[in-house]
């Protein structure tokens, strides 16, 4: 018998504020593409993706991804939105302190909506921004994130939905963990 395409299918969502990069995230993830300026009005929703895990047995995980697609700035993100999530991408911009200083309340978040077991990563997107000649000011040490990451029992990770630096490892550091608690 033909092995299956995938051996699970895991629901994973991503959240955090406005603008950190989620529906760029998702992008890179789906279509190893990056949108310069995408239009903040036609947010992506959902992708689907195939990962292999580096386990093993090589895994292969069928993820759907779900976006908050703007519906960040009216905080109508649904119950629905969490239900059955097994995997969650908490997202900031590491030249915004104060996207950092909101991952709190979209943990609380998911913490009241989503069920109990739900793995979740924090991802500080944007590295590219803190690399090379024309670098800016980095506003979120990398040490104080991977601290809170550490005492909120959060994966932790930076990324680059631009460059694609660390997107893919993110998602199936995330996997891994849902899949160790199988
Ligand atoms: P969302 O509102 O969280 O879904 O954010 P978007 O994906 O719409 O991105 C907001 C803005 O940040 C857009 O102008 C993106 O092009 C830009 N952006 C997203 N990810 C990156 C990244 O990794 N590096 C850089 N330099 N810009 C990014």
């Amino acid at each position: 018998m033909a092995s299956p395409a995938w051996h699970y299918v895991l629901k994973f969502i991503i959240t955090g504020d406005a603008a950190v990069g989620k529906s760029s995230l998702l992008v890179r993830l789906t279509d190893q593409r990056f949108l310069a300026n995408p239009d903040p009005t036609l947010g992506v929703e959902f992708g689907s993706k195939l990962i292999t895990l580096p386990d093993a047995e090589g895994t292969v995980v069928k993820l759907q991804c779900w976006d908050t697609a703007g519906t960040e700035s009216f905080r109508s993100i649904t119950r629905s939105y969490y239900r059955g999530a097994a995997g969650c991408l908490l997202v900031y911009d590491i030249t915004s302190r104060r996207s950092f200083d909101n991952v709190r309340t979209w943990l609380a978040d998911v913490r009241a909506h989503a069920d109990a077991h739900v793995s979740c990563i924090l991802v500080g997107n944007k590295s590219d921004l803190c690399e090379g000649e024309e670098a800016r000011e980095r506003a979120v040490p990398t040490e104080v994130a991977e601290q809170f990451a550490k005492e909120e029992g959060l994966l932790f990770t930076e990324a680059s939905a631009r460059s694609g630096a660390g997107v893919e490892d993110a998602f199936i550091r995330a996997a891994t963990e849902v899949l160790s608690k199988v």
